[in-house]
């Protein structure tokens, strides 16, 4: 299973990941983690995109390339990965092409978990998380027993900053932005899947597996 996982923020793609990794004992490697992984291990690109992530600046493509060419080599992705947050730009899904054919490995699917704007910003908005202990809430669909007291340890719940409806909407024109020619550029390939993400989250699962196994 060699899966990139597209979808805007609130769609589940980290739950439907989890499930994956269990299931097929395949890592999950998001662009955050392989930054960190490449960082802490003082690999040359870790310390080339140190430099950039201490200055505050976006990484150049070739570092990020690169470190994604380091982290795909490693044992544990030879039976299966799940990529998120990567290719994020049509010259990179190009260079990632390049690095799976050095590797020989052709993408089982390119999951895309599609969720209405609307959805998506009352989804987030309603997330709220507890100062101590990091577990997560929604207001609506995951309530605390006591209103902003965390049921687990009896932290308090807050907002992130990033959660906020502007910043969320935002963030989603930027994703719609970008991954609009990468969508395209994978139906081209006839790896691209649709899941529909307005379902449970086991029903999602399901249809995603099922969508896998074509
Ligand atoms: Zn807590």
């Amino acid at each position: 299973m060699y899966i990139l996982l597209m979808g805007p923020p609130g769609a589940g793609k980290g739950t439907q990941a989890e499930k994956l990794v269990a299931q097929f004992q395949i890592p999950h490697i998001s662009t955050g983690d392989m930054f960190r992984a490449a960082v802490k291990n003082g690999t040359e690109l870790g310390k080339e995109a140190k430099k950039y992530m201490d200055a505050g600046g976006l990484v150049p493509d070739a570092v990020t390339i690169g470190i994604v060419r380091e982290r795909l080599t490693q044992k544990d992705c030879a039976k299966g990965f799940i990529l998120d947050g990567f290719p994020r730009t049509t010259e990179q899904a190009m260079a990632l092409d390049g690095i799976l054919k050095d590797l020989s490995i052709n993408l089982t699917g390119v999951v895309n978990i599609g969720v209405p704007d609307t959805e998506l910003v009352s989804r987030v908005t309603g997330r709220r998380i507890c100062k101590a202990c990091g577990a997560t809430y929604h207001i609506a669909y995951n309530p605390s027993k006591v209103e902003g007291i965390c049921d687990k340890c009896g932290g308090v719940l807050y907002q992130r900053d990033d959660d906020k409806e502007e910043t969320v909407k935002k963030r989603l024109e930027a994703y719609h932005d970008q991954t609009a020619p990468l969508i395209g550029y994978y139906k081209k390939q006839g790896v691209f899947i649709d899941i529909e993400g307005m379902q449970n989250i086991d029903k999602v699962y399901t249809d995603l597996l099922a969508a896998l196994k074509k």
